[in-house]
């Protein structure tokens, strides 16, 4: 790996061959004033058109541009987390290269994270996409991921932010996750800004998403519920939801019990011993599978010596203890 820069700006690109050159030069003309050293580290994720090719151009022209080829189309959360995994910069900052968001927020972005932070969340207040199919699905998928997780941002999807390396370090990044780095950022303790920055309307290539994606968002943020809130106590969670079922189950029998004594009518007449029976066994099931699950989280975290807590500073500690 190259030595250690200062900043890296890592940009997922497929089949944006219009947008390259003319994004290089908006990074170039933010960037450069800053007399920081610096990458821009372009990743194309197996694009058909000849994005790979300018890219080549850029880079020949421009020692500062790195280039990665995926061999087919992996998707923008795999481009993001093989441009983090090679960057050198003690800042990662993200952009896409439809030109949408703007180069010239990356110094405001620098100077917030100056201020003390790990992580600094663009966010699209002037968004320029579809109202029915992006905007509005958008703002509900936001609110949800910010109640159920607890991080609060008005832009999760923005993909223009500004990460410390050693926070995005310990992110695994898989499916379409990237949207939930600051949640998993968070884990680890990082302090999160928010910062309002530009978007600017797509002028050239296509958009690759649709409304298609608001469902994935959605099953994604119970995946990343789990692995926040309960990956090293998966029993409370299957567990607590056990107890609830089991505790339905036993109201169902003493109703059944009840209109027995009180009617005598026989249990087979009265559909609630059914209920009882069934929600029950499903409380049961329930607190089985976290027993699994605890059992589970025990060979992930051990066998690949994850810890389950992360340090800041250490005080007075002898060093190998
Ligand atoms: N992108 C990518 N791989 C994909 C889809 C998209 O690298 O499979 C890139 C794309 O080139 C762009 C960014 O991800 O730089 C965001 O894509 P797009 O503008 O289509 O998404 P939107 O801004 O509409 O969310
Ligand atoms: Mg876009």
């Amino acid at each position: 790996m190259s030595a250690p820069l200062d900043l890296s700006i890592v940009v997922p690109v497929y089949n944006e061959q219009e947008n390259l050159q003319p994004l290089h030069d908006e990074i170039t003309a933010a960037v450069r004033p800053l007399g920081k050293s610096y990458e821009v580290f372009y990743v194309d994720d197996g694009s058909a058109d000849k994005s790979f090719e300018i890219l080549k151009q850029i880079a020949a022209a421009d020692p500062h541009a790195r280039i990665i080829r995926f061999r087919r189309n992996f998707g923008q959360t795999a481009a993001l987390a093989c441009g983090a995994e090679n960057a050198a910069g003690d800042v990662v900052i993200f952009l896409d290269a439809d030109r949408q968001n703007d180069p010239a927020d990356i110094p405001k972005l620098l100077d917030k994270m100056n201020e003390g932070f790990d992580v600094v969340s663009g966010w699209r207040h002037n968004r320029q996409d579809a109202t029915i199919t992006r905007l509005i699905p958008s703002i509900v998928a936001n609110r949800l991921i910010s109640r159920v997780t607890g991080v609060h941002l008005h832009d999760y999807g923005c993909t223009l932010k500004a990460y410390r390396r050693d926070v995005l370090k310990n992110v695994r990044l898989y499916g379409e996750m990237h949207r939930f780095i600051p949640v998993y950022a968070r884990l680890y303790g990082a302090r999160i800004a928010e910062l309002k920055v530009n978007h600017r309307p797509r002028i050239a290539g296509v958009a690759k998403y649709g409304l298609g994606r608001t469902y994935k968002v959605l099953l994604d943020l119970f995946t990343v519920k789990l692995l926040t809130s309960y990956l090293t106590r998966p029993i409370h969670f299957f567990g607590g939801l056990g107890f609830i079922l089991c505790g339905l189950g036993i109201l169902c029998g003493i109703e059944t019990l009840i209109v027995k004594y009180l009617t005598g009518a026989y249990v087979h007449s009265n559909p609630f011993i059914l209920l009882a029976i069934f929600l029950f066994q499903l409380g049961i099931l329930f607190i089985l599978v976290g027993l699994l699950a605890e059992v589970l989280t025990r060979t992930y975290h051990e066998s690949s010596g994850k810890p389950v807590y992360f340090i800041a500073d250490k005080v007075n500690c002898p060093d190998g203890h």
